[in-house]
């Protein structure tokens, strides 16, 4: 199926700073939006359901697995994170480009079922910030921490898998060079034909 809207995977280890980084890119961008994914994870102290994810059951995410709605699915730290196939078609079929915020295993699956899905990937500067950051978000305790940092390194392993990599060191300079990602795919022949048919029409008669 050809879309009209970009999908995007963005995967990085626990506390590299994705959902910072993808909330701040489509405040200030027009026609892209991030998937909420369905998790069987507690929800944390200032999330909110529906909002940063759709917190369910592990049986209530067990039944749709098997009315296979979801695109991709994984098992991460123990707990179960899907995205919603329907939700992702209707948003790429209106010509909204869609941003996954989601593991390696769950990327591998979408490109496999989207060839055309483009894969970022972000890189913390050191392991050491890394730590520093899971740890100043102050979200999760000390046995989750380590757990993530255990994670963190076969997470990263997986960077060059990725079409493009961001290192995320100075918050600011990581946000433009994602944004330059997305406006350097809409500025494709591709995309640009789709958009500006008319005008080609024209030039063209
Ligand atoms: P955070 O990464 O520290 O914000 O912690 P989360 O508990 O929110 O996410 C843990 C991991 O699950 C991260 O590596 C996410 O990329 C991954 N994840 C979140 N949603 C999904 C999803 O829908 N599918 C897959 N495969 N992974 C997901
Ligand atoms: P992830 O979604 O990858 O787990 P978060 O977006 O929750 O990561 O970021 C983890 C923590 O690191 C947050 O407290 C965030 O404010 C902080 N952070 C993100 N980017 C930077 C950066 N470039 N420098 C310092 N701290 C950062
Ligand atoms: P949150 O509200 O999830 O903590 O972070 C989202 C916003 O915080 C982003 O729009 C971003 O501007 C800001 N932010 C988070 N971490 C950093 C950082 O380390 N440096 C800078 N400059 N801004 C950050």
């Amino acid at each position: 199926m050809s879309h009209k809207g970009t999908l995007y995977t963005v995967s990085a280890p626990s506390g590299a700073g994705k959902t910072s980084l993808v909330s701040a890119l489509i405040k200030n961008t027009d026609k892209l939006c991030v998937s909420v994914s369905h998790t069987t994870r507690e929800q944390r102290q200032g999330e909110t359901d529906g909002v940063n994810y759709h917190f369910v059951s592990e049986q209530d995410f067990l039944d749709m697995l098997e009315r296979t709605e979801f695109l991709e699915h994984a098992r991460v730290f123990g707990n179960l994170y899907g995205t919603s196939q329907l939700w992702v078609e209707e948003q790429l079929e209106k010509g909204i480009d869609v941003i996954l915020e989601i593991d390696w295993q769950g990327a591998q699956q979408v490109k496999r079922q989207l060839p055309a899905t483009l894969s970022i990937f972000i890189l913390p500067p050191s392991r050491l910030a890394l730590l520093q950051r899971l740890t100043a978000r102050g979200q999760d305790d000390a046995a989750v921490i380590d757990g993530r940092m255990a994670e963190a390194v076969e997470e990263m392993s997986h960077y060059i898998e990725s079409d493009y990599l961001v290192i995320n060191d100075n918050f600011d300079q990581a946000l433009e060079e994602l944004r330059s990602v997305i406006t350097c795919q809409r500025m494709s022949t591709d995309r640009q034909r789709q958009i500006h048919m008319a005008l080609l029409d024209e030039l063209l008669s």
